[in-house]
């Protein structure tokens, strides 16, 4: 999952930002409306985190100017009079904290937006003998718990929720690294082949499939 925090406060961002990445949620930042504009004009958010009372205009006055197809939007204001709250959420804000807010308000709140829309995913992915709990970041094969990284959490998720279809390297990579992490070619095999490890120790050995130079699928070889 992957958000864009819109706050001018840069050492409070970046804490968010930490703390929400510990939390399984990598972020993007943007200091002020104008740095938003170019994230969200090439990034692909989830979620986007925005605060209020920004160096070059109001969040909300942005909020509206967004298009209708956009990612649902949670603002994190110090605005926290009951018509505050009220004109954000009548703004279009999907949700709204008031600062401060508790990290794990905040990256559960994220997760019921992103789970919001349309049909209501289920909390648990499961395939096969494999399941993965998309609150906890656990993932369990044949009854054991595997073992995994932050970031092989996310790439595990990401390909259960597409399986037996290609997804694409580059989907990936803008899901695990922020536009500010460095990506080295191998950076991705290097998390598929961990994963594998894990998944292999745990009984499955021909699960998880690299499509060399487009990108990685999970299932059966057969069903492709
Ligand atoms: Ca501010």
């Amino acid at each position: 999952m992957r958000t864009l925090i819109i706050e001018d406060n840069c050492e409070l961002a970046v804490l968010l930002a930490d703390r929400l990445n510990a939390r399984g949620i990598k972020s993007d930042i943007a200091a002020n409306l104008e740095e938003a504009d170019d994230h969200v004009a090439v990034g692909q958010f989830d979620a986007i985190m925005l605060d209020l009372g920004l160096p070059d205009g109001d969040g909300l006055d942005w909020l509206g100017k967004l298009p209708r197809e956009r990612p649902p939007v949670l603002v994190l204001s110090a605005r926290s009079t009951l018509d505050e709250r009220v004109l954000g959420l009548n703004s279009g804000a999907d949700d709204y904290l008031v600062k401060p807010a508790e990290i794990d308000e905040i990256a559960a709140r994220l997760r019921a937006l992103v789970r919001r829309p349309g049909i209501r995913e289920p909390v648990d992915l499961k395939v096969g003998n494999l399941t993965f709990d998309t609150t906890n970041r656990q993932a369990t094969l044949n009854g054991q718990v595997l073992a995994i990284s932050r970031k092989e959490a996310n790439f595990l998720e990401i390909l259960l929720r597409s399986v037996g279809k290609v997804v694409p390297r580059e989907r990936l990579e803008g899901a695990l690294y922020s536009a500010s992490d460095p990506v080295t070619p191998n950076a991705l095999e290097a998390v598929a082949s961990r994963l594998r490890r894990r998944l292999a120790e745990a009984g499955e050995d021909d699960i998880l499939h690299t499509v060399r130079g487009v990108g990685y699928f999970f299932g059966k070889r057969k069903a492709q």
